[in-house]
C-alpha cells in the first residue's frame, strides 16, 4: 500500500509454496520489500505485527528498515489478556476498564514525540492513575496524568480500583508484563494499519475463505477487491438529513463482548460502485474491437497440498464402512 492507502500491486501466493500461514507472512513480507527495493522505493519503517518470525527477519534481514508495530494489534492483545484476567468474581472491575486502558496506549503511542521512555513512562502511570492518584513522586518526566482535575461528582462516579486488591494485582501483571513492555519500543512511531485491516475485511466478500477458486478466479477476484478499494479511498463520514440530528455527523454504535462495552463508529458515505459500469463498457469494447486480454500465466499447482499422500479411495471406504 502506498501512503494513500491505494493498493498498487499484488501477488497470490501459492499455500503449495510455504509450509504454513506463519510462513506465508514473512514469504509475503519478503517479497513485498523486495519488490519495492526493485521499484525504486526507499523504505524508512514497515509496521506490522508482533510475529516472532517476522521480528527476526526484520532484525537479522533488513537491519536498515525501522520496524514498528501495529497500535491496533497491540492494544487487541492487552485487551484480550485483560478480558480474561476478568472473568472472575473478585476481578470483573477490571472489565469496565479494558476500553480506557486500550485508548490510554494509543495516546501513549501518539504523544509519545518518538521517545520510548517517555512513551513506557505514560504507559506505566496508569496504574497510579487507576487507583484514584493522579500525582506522584517517581518517575522522570512524568508525574501526572495529564488530565484536568475530576469534579468531587466525577470521582465518586469512577471505579477505582483499589492497589491491594487482586483485580489490582492482576492489571499489574498484564501492565508490566515482558512482551508487552518489549513492545512500546515498537510504538513511538504511532504506526496503525486500520486501511489495510478494513481492506482485508472488504476482500473476504470477494474471496471468502471457506470456497474455494480456482486461481484465475483468485486473481480476478483480488483484483476486483482491489478496484473496489481504490475506488473508495477517502470517502466522507455521513451527515444526517432528516431527523433532531439534521446536518450533524453520523455515527452508529457497536457492542464490544470482550470490553463487555458499547463504542460509537462513524458512518461513512455508501460506496458508488461505478467502476462497475466502466468495467462492463470496457469488456463491451473489447469484444467489440475483437481484442484479447494477454493471456494469465497459470502456475503448476500441486493437486492437494496435504502433507500426506491420498489414499486409494476404495481402501478409504472399506475403513470407514468398517468403524460401524
Ligand atoms: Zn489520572
Amino acid at each position: 500500500m502506498q501512503e494513500t492507502g491505494m493498493i498498487f500491486d499484488f501477488e497470490l501466493i501459492q499455500v503449495s509454496e510455504v509450509k504454513n500461514s506463519n510462513a506465508m507472512e514473512k514469504e509475503g513480507l519478503i517479497r513485498t520489500i523486495n519488490r519495492l527495493i526493485d521499484f525504486g522505493c526507499v523504505i524508512d519503517t514497515i509496521a506490522t505485527d508482533r510475529h516472532v518470525q517476522i521480528k527476526c527477519l526484520m532484525r537479522d534481514t533488513y537491519e536498515d528498515i525501522k520496524h514498528q508495530y501495529d497500535v491496533w494489534h497491540v492494544a487487541k492483545s492487552i485487551r484480550k489478556k485483560l478480558a480474561e484476567k476478568g472473568r472472575t468474581k473478585a476481578t470483573a472491575e477490571l472489565i469496565g476498564w479494558i476500553q480506557c486502558i486500550s485508548n490510554h496506549l494509543w495516546n501513549c503511542s501518539q504523544h509519545c514525540e518518538g521517545s520510548a521512555s517517555i512513551l513506557k513512562e505514560r504507559w506505566l502511570s496508569l496504574l497510579h492513575h487507576i487507583t484514584g492518584e493522579h500525582e506522584w513522586k517517581e518517575g522522570e518526566e512524568t508525574k501526572t496524568c495529564g488530565h484536568a482535575a475530576y469534579s468531587p461528582e466525577q470521582n465518586e462516579r469512577k471505579k477505582w480500583i483499589n492497589p491491594t486488591s487482586k483485580a489490582y494485582r492482576e492489571l499489574e501483571s498484564v501492565v508490566l508484563d515482558k512482551g508487552i513492555l518489549d513492545s512500546l519500543s515498537g510504538l513511538t512511531d504511532f504506526c496503525h494499519t486500520g486501511n489495510i485491516e478494513s481492506y482485508h475485511s472488504m476482500m473476504l466478500q470477494y474471496c471468502p475463505k471457506r470456497l474455494h477458486f480456482p486461481y484465475k478466479s483468485m486473481l480476478a477476484r483480488t483484483q476486483l477487491a482491489a478496484i473496489d478499494h481504490n475506488s473508495h479511498i477517502g470517502r466522507g463520514q455521513m451527515v444526517a438529513s432528516k431527523g433532531p440530528n439534521k446536518g450533524s455527523l453520523m455515527y452508529s454504535q457497536a457492542y464490544s463482548k470482550m470490553c463487555k462495552s458499547w463504542s460509537v463508529r462513524p458512518v461513512f458515505e455508501k460506496k458508488t460502485y461505478s467502476f462497475v459500469s466502466v468495467l462492463m463498457d470496457r469488456v463491451v469494447k473489447c469484444k467489440r474491437d475483437g481484442l484479447s486480454l494477454p493471456p494469465c500465466a497459470v502456475p503448476t499447482l500441486p493437486a492437494n497440498i496435504a502433507p500426506i499422500p491420498k489414499p486409494q479411495k476404495s481402501q478409504a471406504i472399506l475403513r470407514h464402512s468398517s468403524r460401524f
